[in-house]
Order: C-alpha cells, then structure tokens, then sequence
C-alpha cells in the first residue's frame, strides 16, 4: 500500500523548524486539515485522506519533531501548545490563507487542536473540529480538579478508571527511558502491538520514521501535560462547532472524560463507535463519512445537526439493511434505525409494504431510505441486492435478517413441500445474507454486526410448531457459531428471540393437515391471541438496537421468552412435559 499516494507536497518556515505538508485534492474545494497523534506520523491520515480527497482539499503535516518534518532545538520546551499553534497557523496560512479550515485530529492531534479551537488568536480561522480519541488538556484539568474536590464514589470511580488508563503517560515524564525503549524493543515490537491488539491492517504502517517520532514526540506531554492539567485556562471555550467521535473500546482514554463536554462547546455532535484507538487505520470508511457529513453541514449553515433517537450517537450515518421490513418487527426496526440517524435500506418481497416503510421513514431524520423488492430465499435475488447495495450505496454496518414466515400443524401433516417453503425463507433466507452481506463486512475489515431475528420457540420444543421452531432453532445455532468466526474481525452477531408479538405473522401463517375452513378458523384464533397479548413490535425494535450497541448474543424479548430461556437452561424437563400436554389446535 502507497502511504498518500499523489499528495503534493511542500516545506512550510516557522519558528526555527521546518514543517513537511502534503496535500491532496481540489484546492478550490474546502479545506479539511488532519492532525495526526502519538507516536504516529502524518501517514496514520492516508486511508481516511484518500477517501475525503474526492470531495474535499485535504491537508496534513508531520508535527515538529515527527515524520519529515525538523525538530526543535533544544527539544525541551520545543513542543508547548503554544508552538504547535504557531506551527498549525503557519500550515493554514500557506495551504488556505483566505478560507477558514475545517480541522480533524486524533490522538494528540486532538489535543493539540483543541488548542487551536478554543484560544483567541485563532478564530476565524477554524471552521469546524473533528475530534478523535484526544482531550483538550484544559478540560481534562477542569473534569480533574471537580472530581478532586468532590470525590462521591462515582467521581473517584472515575478517577481510578482514566488513572489505570494513564499509566504510559507517567513513564513518558521519566527521563531518558522512553527515548531509549522506543529506538530500541518497544520501537521494534511497536507494528506487532499495532496488528495483535489494536487490530490496524499490516502494511506500510507506521513508517520508518517510528522511533525518532516516538522519542521527540515524548516531549509533547513533558512540555504540556502537567503545567496544564495544574493550572487549566478558566476560558477554553471552542468558537467552532465541534463533532466528537468517541471509539468505545479506547484503551488509553475513558469515554467519562467527556461528560462535561457540553459546557466547553456551543455546537457539540456526539458520535460513537465500536473500536479501539487507531479509528483512522482501522474505521477510515466510517470516520470519512463522519468528518464528510459534518464539514457538509457546516458549511450549509447547519452545523449542530444532532443526531436524534436514543441511539444517534451510535447509528448516525451508519449504513443499515432491514429484510422483511414491509411489516411488522421489521418495519419497526427499519423505523427506530431511521430515528436514529442511520441510511436504511427497506427489503421486503412486497414492493407496496416495502415502499411504504421507506415513506414512513424518511420523515424521522435518515439522511438516506431506499426501499428494495426481494424474495429472501431466492438465492440469485439475494446475490444481485448484495451486489447492488455495495456498489450504490455502500458496505452494509448493520444487517438484521428479520424476513420470516409461520407454520403452524403436526409433524406427521407437514409435507415436504411446506418443511422446503419455510425453512427457505426463515433459514436460507438469513443464510444468504450472512453469507453475502457478511463476507462484504468482512472483506471490508471495519467490523459491523448481523442481527438474526430468531424467536423463544428456538429454545422451546412444541408439538404446534416443528417446522417453525426447527428453523428458528437453526437461526439461533447458525448466529452462536458466526458470532465466534466473526468476532475477530470485529463483527458482532446477534440473535433475538421474541415471544409473542402483535404483528401481521398471525393473519400469514399457514396451518397443515386442515381444509381452507379450518385453516381459516385457526387465523382467526391465533390473531385474537396476538391481539390480546398486545406486545408491540416498536419492543422488539428498541431490543434490536440495544443488542447492536452492547453486542448482546442471545436476546430474548417479552416475557414468556426470558421464562423460557430460563426454563431451556436449567430445567429443560419442564419445557418438555409443557410441550407433550399442550392440545393440538
Ligand atoms: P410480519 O408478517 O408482520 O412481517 C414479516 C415481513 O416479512 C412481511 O412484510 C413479509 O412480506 C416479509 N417477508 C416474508 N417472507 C419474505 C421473503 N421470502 N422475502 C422477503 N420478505 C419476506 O411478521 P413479524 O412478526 O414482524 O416477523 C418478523 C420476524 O420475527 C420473523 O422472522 C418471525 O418469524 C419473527 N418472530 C415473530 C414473532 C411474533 O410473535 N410476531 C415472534 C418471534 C419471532
């Protein structure tokens, strides 16, 4: 992989070093500048650069001391937030002298330009701030001394928490030691932990720069970290809007320490995101997209468009696919994603109810709907959607293979003829979109979760439902063992298991072994016991995306179904004699 293949590049003088700026892009495009963190170097932007050059300016410097740009002399005292704010006006005033910028950084990039958003000397000039995995020192120093001053058991719970997660901060202030551990093991084992732990792709990353950034790069907390987190500015208000993008399994930063955010930012846009530190490696499509739709909507005048729903912060802009979402728990869920700011694409084998759910979702704040007409189990159908998906509207984040149809009679009165009907939607039907939407997750390599919607007959034996429960069943095992293949390409799997729901499945199902009459008669039945059970499918929806969220395995919804899963567990006995006893229909 070419690291910022077709940047420009030039040499920017300022305060006795010499700054190594790259740029891609339409210059007469707005202007987006990346700042890159600790130990890393301005190749850590490329992937998240290459996809903004199509539509932006895209500018990034190596930091004083990092990649090739000069070092300080002497080092100390060389990388206060004031220099990196003379370093970073010097950038802006060559790269976009009459525009103001739009600003993007993570890890220490972030911090540093935290200072640049919210000292005076540079407003005008920042645009917007796009924030990853970095706080301003001035606000941790404030976030600090309120929980010193009032240590409640939650405040020092807190404490402790980012405290655990500040421990190479300390070892960075011993002199000597860091410099020498970088050029040497740390400095030569440091793309294995990049690959193991913080699962970043292998390739030309880092660069061979690493140990002189990681040695000069130390001076950035010696100079900064203690002065400031001692004595805060009392005014480090941002006069930019600001979006926070927050992964939620950062080992170095506790998501706690932006609580108080709000009060520091005028116009805050909160984003999370399921992944470890190094978003720009490891989430580049997602943080594009993010930092895209921001710059966007700053520039068109609405720049703390918030995301809304319980669930914004997580889903905004994601890119959900809902099957069987013409009706019932599907339409429902294709609705919740909508509210919650996500792009849903709407499957289902009825173009009307299909078309339907999309007119009902585009009002609620989806930035995107599209509805799509799909047999589920049509294997050749299910191959042109995933095909066209991909190449209109993008790798799909979040999948809930919800299509799924009743069956309902004795064993001995189902033919083969129905068992191949239902376990073709319900089963194979989740199968082609595991299989092909899940394969284009995974060839992406920036996570993503499969939803599964199963049902509590999975875990219950019933003599009213072979066919039904059998392929539920089969749902369930089939989410249980992607979930384990999947788990290390940071793909989650989830399977919901509803009890009874108030949705049209009772008036579909089919009854075996009974004449029209009676088939009839037993819809009628089964609808007034839905009916009366009264449990919503909007339940059923909330559940499906707490499960995304907290990457729940098995989620049994209603009730009945958190007894039978208890009962399946621990006395499978009693679910058993409950299944013999039950009448025929
Ligand atoms: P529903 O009948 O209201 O909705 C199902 C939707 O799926 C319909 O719009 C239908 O057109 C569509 N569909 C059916 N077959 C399809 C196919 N082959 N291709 C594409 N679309 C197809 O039913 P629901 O209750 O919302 O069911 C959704 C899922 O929830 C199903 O998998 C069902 O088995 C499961 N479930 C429902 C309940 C319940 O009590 N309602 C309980 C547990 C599990």
């Amino acid at each position: 992989m070419a690291l910022l293949e077709g940047a420009r590049e030039r040499r920017v003088r300022t305060g006795g070093v010499e700054l190594c700026v790259a740029e891609l892009g339409d210059p007469g495009r707005p202007t987006v500048v990346l700042v890159h963190g600790y130990p890393d170097s301005k190749e850590v932007w490329s992937r998240v650069a290459a996809r903004l050059a199509e539509r932006f300016h895209v500018v990034l410097y190596d930091v004083r001391g990092h990649g090739r740009s000069s070092a300080p002399t002497p080092l100390r005292g060389g990388f206060t937030l004031e220099k990196l704010t003379d370093d970073f006006l010097a950038v802006i005033d060559a790269v976009s002298p009459d525009a103001p910028v739009h600003l993007v950084g993570h890890d220490w990039g972030s911090v540093q330009s935290w200072e640049f958003v919210t000292v005076a000397r540079t407003e005008g000039r920042v645009a917007s701030f796009t924030s990853m995995s970095g706080p301003s020192l001035d606000h941790f120093g404030h976030w600090l001394n309120r929980r010193l001053r009032r240590p409640t058991p939650r405040h020092v719970g807190q404490l402790l928490g980012q405290g655990a997660r500040s421990w190479y901060v300390y070892l960075l202030h011993t002199p000597a030691l860091p410099e020498r551990a970088w050029r040497g093991p740390l400095g030569a084992r440091w793309p294995r932990f990049l690959q193991r732990v913080e699962k970043v792709p292998g390739g030309a990353y880092p660069t061979s720069s690493l140990p002189t950034d990681a040695a000069h790069g130390t001076w950035l907390y010696r100079d900064n970290v203690r002065p400031r987190l001692r004595s805060p500015r009392p005014d480090a208000h941002a006069h930019a809007p600001v979006q926070l993008i927050t992964p939620q399994g950062d080992a170095f930063l506790s998501e706690r320490l932006y609580d108080d955010l709000d009060a520091w930012v005028p116009h805050l846009v909160r984003r999370t995101v399921p992944a470890r530190h190094w978003l720009p490696l490891t989430r580049p499509d997602q943080v594009a997209a993010w930092i895209d739709a921001f710059v966007t909507s700053v520039d068109a005048g609405r720049p703390a468009a918030r995301p809304t729903g319980a669930y914004g912060e997580r889903f905004g802009g994601q890119l959900v696919l809902v099957t069987g979402a013409g009706s019932g728990i599907g339409r429902a869920t294709a609705l919740a994603f909508a509210e919650a700011g996500a792009r849903v694409v709407v499957v289902d084998r009825d173009a009307e109810a299909a078309a339907r759910t999309a007119a009902l979702a585009r009002p609620l704040g989806a930035p995107e709907v599209w509805a799509e007409t799909v047999d589920v189990s049509d294997e050749q159908a299910m191959e042109r959607l995933a095909e066209k998906v991909r190449t209109a509207y993008g790798v799909v984040d979040v999948l809930v293979n919800n299509a799924g149809i009743g069956l309902a009679g004795p064993f001995l009165d189902t033919t083969a003829q129905d068992w191949r009907h239902v376990l073709d939607v319900n089963l194979w039907g989740v199968l082609h979109g595991c299989r092909l939407f899940g394969r284009q997750m995974a060839a992406r390599g920036q996570g993503g979760h499969i939803v599964n919607t199963a049902s509590a007959a999975a875990f219950q034996p019933s003599r009213l439902l072979p066919a039904y429960s059998t392929s539920k069943a089969a749902v369930l095992m089939l989410s249980e063992c992607l979930r384990a293949e999947l788990a290390e390409q940071g793909i989650g799997v989830s399977a919901i298991c509803p009890g009874l729901v108030n949705t049209n499945i009772a008036s579909t199902t089919r009854f075996t072994g009974v004449d029209a009459e009676e088939e009839k008669r037993r819809r009628r039945r089964s609808v007034r016991l839905y009916e009366l059970r009264a449990y919503p499918p909007e339940k059923v929806a909330d559940a499906i995306l707490r499960a995304v969220v907290r990457n729940e395995a098995v989620v049994p919804v209603t009730p009945e179904a958190h007894v039978s899963r208890l009962l399946a567990r621990f006395t499978p006995g009693i679910l058993r004699a409950i299944a013999r006893r039950t009448p025929p229909l």
